[in-house]
Order: structure tokens, then sequence, then C-alpha cells
């Protein structure tokens, strides 16, 4: 028997990291299994219907390495809908199903809580189908419903305890529920792999894979991803988009490592792997039941890793985007023509030891390409302190007759003027460094201003010290 997964995402406009943690493991679980990786787009929620939200699903999948054509899909569960109601209809006319007429409010009145669930009263009356009325699943009234999961052994659920479920509403239309397992039936999955908030639903969702006849999948559910509170990643209250992370400069390599971290490591001692090494190493059933914590400082060091790993070529490639713009990265302060490539080029193996994420490189390299990069009012403030008149106007004499500009020498002449007035090199170069850059910290200051040149150079530090008293 072929193994065949699914990642099943509901259209959100956004890709959560905990749905591209589940969409990995069942990619890597496919691969091992030599199966199929099936993609369905769970859209029946008329409003989720998007096009560009599935679009944006198949371009996040695609970054993190599940390339559009080498899976199956996507499949959309709206295409399915005859599926689902045949599947309702013979669930009725097998006496698994059966139309129900209570409101909640009757419900509720008879059972005295809102919490107790349905109380069966429609089960034995035999109403037909009719507007308004729900068709409810008639769950076995003994037994036990035992889950085979990969992850978790075998949670069982005691049957008298899962009350008849509404299967389709009162309008004809099968939930949730219902479509999802008819769906992963119509594609022949064999291992459901995904996050552990849809527990609660397997035991309703195995009861009807028996009651239609077929043998269910197994089962694998992923733990809960949580912030640094323990609670849940949730949209509202955390970063959870994958393509903020893209687009904050994460690299792809980075995040998809990361993300297969969570709950599970590879072997001895180390984190930083090769992507084969996962893919080979990875497996389902070592993964760590309990919730997985999303640490993103950790994660924002991983990338730095990452970054400082990749042959210069490769860095200077992956920062295009942020030197440009694109539709979903904001473009630079400068204008395109006052880029230039060689300077950049010049200072990126510089940056390349600093940032952490890539959209870092524009404030550390602005002030190559602004004509006049504007000061920070903090910076100002902490680097023009008394006596950084004179040290700017020592500093502009010194520099202009250079014979070399080339950081050894610049560097050479502005510790001999600082040694002058009794200064440190460190104390000399706040007030240079934040007349040409802007800020107070940045590139190493002596290779910025070999390559920003003689001419900018001196200008800036002529404006900043006509600014000081
Ligand atoms: N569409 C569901 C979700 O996004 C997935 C359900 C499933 O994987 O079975 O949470």
């Amino acid at each position: 028997m072929t193994v065949r997964v699914r990642f099943a995402p509901s259209p959100t406009g956004m890709f959560h990291v905990g749905g591209a943690r589940s969409a990995l493991q069942n990619w890597i679980f496919a691969r091992q299994q030599g199966g199929v990786f099936v993609l369905r787009v769970e859209d029946t929620d008329a409003a989720r219907n998007r096009p560009e939200w599935t679009e944006g699903i198949l371009s996040a999948l695609d970054w993190i390495g599940i390339a559009r054509g080498s899976y199956e899909g996507p499949y959309f569960q709206s295409s399915y809908a005859a599926e689902h109601r045949a599947a309702a209809q013979r669930l009725h006319e097998g006496g698994r199903a059966y139309y129900c007429d209570c409101t909640r409010e009757a419900v509720q009145a008879r059972t005295g809580s809102q919490y107790a669930g349905y109380d069966g009263f429609c089960r034995d009356r035999g109403l037909p189908a009719g507007e308004g009325r729900a068709l409810r699943f008639r769950t076995p009234d003994t037994g036990e419903t035992v889950v085979v999961d990969l992850i978790r052994g075998e949670p069982t659920f005691e049957n008298r305890l899962i009350e008849d479920f509404v299967i389709a509403r009162g309008d004809g239309s099968p939930v949730f529920l219902l479509a999802n397992v008819v769906d992963d039936m119509t594609m022949g999955i064999t291992h459901v792999i995904r996050a552990e908030e849809h527990l609660p639903n397997t035991p309703k969702q195995q009861l009807l894979w028996d009651a239609l006849g077929v043998k269910p999948p197994v089962w694998a559910h992923v733990p809960v991803v949580v912030n640094e509170k323990r609670q849940k990643l949730s949209k509202r209250r955390d970063k959870v988009a994958l393509e903020a992370y893209r687009d904050e400069g994460y690299l792809a390599d980075a995040m998809r490592n990361y993300l297969m971290l969570l709950g599970w490591a590879p072997s001895g001692d180390r984190e930083i792997v090769p992507w084969s090494v996962i893919e080979d190493e990875f497996r389902l059933e070592e993964v760590n039941p309990s919730p997985a914590f999303f640490d993103e400082k950790k994660l924002r060091a991983f990338n730095g890793d990452y970054i400082r790993a990749l042959p210069v070529d490769e860095f200077v490639a992956a920062c295009r985007p942020w030197l440009t713009g694109t539709d979903t990265i904001a473009p630079p302060p400068w204008q395109p023509e006052e880029f230039d490539e060689a300077a950049f080029a010049a200072v990126a193996p510089l940056a390349q030891t600093r940032i952490a994420v890539l959209s870092e490189i524009v404030p550390n390299v602005d002030f190559l390409f602004l004509a006049s990069p504007s000061i920070e009012e903090a910076a100002w403030a902490k680097a023009m302190k008394e006596g950084a008149a004179e040290l700017l106007d020592a500093t502009v004499a010194a520099y202009e007759g250079l014979a070399s500009w080339d950081a050894e020498s610049l560097k050479a002449t502005l510790e001999a003027v600082g040694a002058e007035r009794g200064l440190k090199l460190g104390k000399a170069q706040a007030p240079v460094r934040v007349a040409v850059t802007g800020r107070t910290v940045g590139l190493p200051l002596f290779e910025s201003l070999e390559v920003l040149g003689r001419e900018r150079t001196l200008a800036r530090l002529r404006a900043a010290r006509l600014r000081l008293p």
C-alpha cells in the first residue's frame, strides 16, 4: 500500500508557522515512506475562498522547499461538495444518522446545562429531512474508540461520552468534520499528520470512517506550538505568519531547519545540520508530544548563523530583495539610481558577520547610497559632546591631507587626532561615525569611510561641524 499523506490548510490570508511545521513533517514522512504528499485547500467556508489566499499557501510552501509541481494537488475541498452530501445521505440511509429539529435552547432546557451536549432526543423519532433539520451521527452507546497515533500511543475514548454530533446543518450542508473525513477517504489518505488541536475531533472522525466502511488512517497529532508564556501561538498576539519571517529576512533553510526542531532534534546534540540529515533522521514517532516552544530569539540567532555560513556571493544575492524592494518588502530609503553595486559588494562581507536577519542590511549600508543620511537625534546627542567640534575640525584637516584613502591610514590618523586630545579611539570614532552614517552603531568605521570615499566623507564631517557651536 502506498503511503499517502496530506497537508490540508484552511486559507486564512497568512501561513501559520505551526502549519509550516506540519507541512514539512508530512513532506518528510512521505519521502521516507516512498509515499505521496497531497495538498488540499480546505476552502468550504465561502469567506475563505479567495484565489490570492491559495496563492499565498502555494508560495509559502514553495519557499520552505515544498515546490509547486512536486506534490499532488492542490485539490479544493469546495469541489467535493457532491461527495460530502452523498456520504451524509449514505449514513442516513444506513441508519447511522438521523434528522433532528431541536433548538439549542430546547436541549439546554431538557438537560439543564449548556455544557451537557446533545441528549439524543430525536434519535428514534424518525424525522424525515426538512428545512432547518440538522443531521446527527448516531454514536455507539458502548465500547471505545481507540485512535492509533504515532506520537501519542493509543488515546482511547469512551463512545458513550461522545454526543450524537451534527454532520450536516439545517440547510443540508455537510460540516467540516465530515467533509474532512470524506476528502481523506476520496484521496486515499493513509496517514493523517496534523496539529494536536484536532485530536478531540479524531474519535468522532474515526467513527465516521468506520460507519462509512473504510479503514481509518493512522494518525499523528503533532504538538501545539506555544510562545514564551506557554500560550498557543495566535495571530492576534504573536508573530505567526511565515510570510512575515520571510519578509524580515529569515532564510528559508534556517526557517525550515528551526521548524523541524519543534519537538524533535537530530542525533548528536546538533541543531544546525544539512536538510538531508533531517530528511534521513527525522522520525515522526520521536516527536515529543508536549507543547513546542517557538523561541523567536533562538530562531534569530539561528538565522544569523545561517547567514554567516553563506558564501559571500550568495549572501549578496540573498540581500537583493531588501536593496530593491518587492511587492511585499518595502523599498529601501535610497533611489534606485543611487545604489552602487561595487560599493555594496565591498561592504557586504562586513555586514554578513553582523546581521541576524537580512532586512538589517538596509540600515547598515544606507549611508553609502543616500546623498545625506538623516542623523538620529539620540545618536547626535550621544556623540556630539563637548570637544566634538574641535575633534571634527582636526579630523577634517588631517583627512584632507591624507596621502592614501584606505582604512588603515584612516584609522591611524583618527587615532592620532584623538590621542592629541587624550581620547581613546572608541571615543574619537563616535562623532565621526554619527556625522557620516547618522548612527552610533554600524559596520566597522574605517572600512566604511574607505568605501564611501574622501569627498563624501569630508562633506559630511564638515556639515556636522557646521551644526555645532
Ligand atoms: N483545515 C484544517 C486546519 O487548517 C486541517 C484539518 C486537518 O488537518 O485534518 O486546521
